[in-house]
This record gives structure tokens, C-alpha cells and sequence, in this order.
């Protein structure tokens, strides 16, 4: 056999792979929809999923939707878009041009539905419509869009501020660019040690094997310094029941040390 053809049918065994993956997540998905069904307490403000309670994971008890994995970081924001009128569907989206990073499929199907232009983007993978640094992004113009959208990815880059940076360049004025971060629980200063590098002592410090730093609560200040100013939404701008109906909060506080119990999606808009 020569290395074409292995090559061949390792590529061949590593996509019947991918494809049995696939169909065993989607059988999970559907098994814990119908398990979960009544009462219908909780609803996903992404994909309209109605149920007794969301699926947990390892930090956090009963928060991801069965059917789309939604997480609280995606209902806020789509709760902010869907009952805050200064940050509307309306205003955020309509007749905008939207670059998203690292965008779950969900999302991606909410979004592109709204906006003008809609490209995502990714520095890692290539199905995407654009492979992009968020921290160098020479190819993209100045002032090219509206609306960037980075939801848990600054975490994850060596440089965060020249990221700000980058998004701030290729924004329109007064255009948004809308994060979340993992931020540690009552964390006042943003925690990072570039000499951690071994994977196992990121996950010790920042909660996981890639992540570079764990934000807190100076998060909003660091971004204004880089020309934005910042408006913070969390379970608090929603009245108690949508809080409750689209768990916007965990129903249960996790106890891991570097869990982010109250999540925020900040809207920072280009000053
Ligand atoms: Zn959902």
C-alpha cells in the first residue's frame, strides 16, 4: 500500500469518526429533550426549547440547553437584544456588518438572520468564512464593521489589550464590539502570570488548560481604556420571572473557586 492511499483512508476513518461523534451528540441531545420535557419551568430564549430544567455541566448545575447548548453568557446577550431598547435587535443589527469569532452554530443562525453582512471568524479552524487573530488583523480594514462579537475568547489570546485594540481599529465610530469573559467570582483585578505555561497550571489558575488569564471585575475599565465605553448586562437588568423562565443565573451557585456565577455580556461601544 503506498502513502498516498494510507494517507487516504486514515482521512477517510478520521471523518467516519467525526460523523459517528456527530450522530451520537444529536441522539444524546434528543434522548435529554424528551427526558426533560414537563414541566416546561425553563425556556431557551435561543431556540425556544421548553423543559423542566437546562443540562448541567461539570462546574455548573442546570444551565445549558438540551437542544442548542446554549449557556446563560448566550441567553443574556439574546435577552439584552430581545428587552433592552437601546441595545435592540433593531439597533445592534439591523442593516449592520457583523463579525463574529468563534461563533456557536446557533448563534451564528440567530444573527445572520438580522444583520446586513454577517462573516464569523476563527484564528484556529477553517470552517469559517474568514481565519482571523483577533490581535493582528492586518487583512481587515479600518472601519470595515459595525458590530464584533467575541464571546470567551480574550482568555484565550497572548496579548488581550492589543486585541482591544485591533477590534477598536477595525469598528465603525460608535460601532460595538460585545464580550464575555470568564471572570472568577468577587475577583477585583484581572489575574495573569505569563510564566504559567505548562497546561496543567493554567487550568489551576485560570480554570482551564488554554486559558492565559482569569478576568475580574476591572474587566469594563480595561476595555474603556482602550477607547469604549461600556455598558454591563446581567440577570439584573431583566425582571425576576424572564431571569427565572431563561435562566439568566445559575439556580444553583457553583462552589468551584474559579467558577464565574454571575456572568455579564458587556456592550462596549467605540468613543
Ligand atoms: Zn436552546
Amino acid at each position: 500500500m503506498n502513502s498516498h492511499r494510507r494517507g487516504a483512508d486514515r482521512g477517510n476513518v478520521r471523518r467516519l469518526l467525526r460523523t459517528a461523534k456527530s450522530l451520537l451528540k444529536r441522539t444524546k441531545s434528543i434522548c435529554d429533550q424528551i427526558l426533560l420535557s414537563y414541566p416546561k419551568r425553563v425556556e431557551c430564549n435561543v431556540c425556544r426549547w421548553r423543559g423542566r430544567h437546562f443540562l448541567s455541566d461539570s462546574w455548573h448545575k442546570h444551565i445549558n440547553c438540551p437542544r442548542c447548548t446554549s449557556g446563560i453568557r448566550h441567553r443574556l446577550f439574546v435577552a439584552a437584544l430581545q428587552e433592552i431598547d437601546a441595545l435592540s435587535f433593531e439597533r445592534i443589527l439591523r442593516d449592520k456588518r457583523v463579525l463574529h469569532f468563534a461563533p456557536e452554530q446557533i448563534m451564528s443562525s440567530v444573527l445572520r438572520k438580522k444583520a446586513a453582512y454577517y462573516a464569523t471568524a476563527d484564528f484556529l479552524r477553517d470552517d469559517f468564512d474568514l481565519k482571523l487573530d483577533i490581535s493582528n488583523m492586518s487583512e481587515v480594514g479600518n472601519e470595515s464593521f459595525d458590530v464584533v462579537i467575541a464571546f470567551d475568547v480574550l482568555e484565550h489570546v497572548p496579548d488581550y489589550q492589543e486585541s482591544l485594540q485591533e477590534v477598536r481599529r477595525i469598528l465603525r465610530p460608535k460601532g460595538y464590539a460585545i464580550f464575555t469573559v470568564p471572570q472568577k467570582d468577587n475577583l477585583a483585578v484581572t489575574l495573569e502570570d505569563p510564566s504559567t505555561v505548562p497546561p496543567e497550571d493554567r487550568r489551576k489558575n485560570f480554570g482551564q488548560w488554554d486559558h492565559l488569564r482569569v478576568f475580574g471585575n476591572d474587566f469594563p475599565e480595561l476595555v474603556e481604556g482602550k477607547g469604549f465605553t461600556v455598558k454591563s448586562i446581567d440577570e439584573s437588568d431583566f425582571s425576576p420571572e424572564i431571569s427565572r423562565r431563561n435562566v439568566l443565573f445559575p439556580t444553583v451557585l457553583s462552589e468551584h473557586p474559579l467558577a464565574t456565577n454571575h456572568r455579564k455580556v458587556f456592550f462596549a461601544q467605540k468613543t
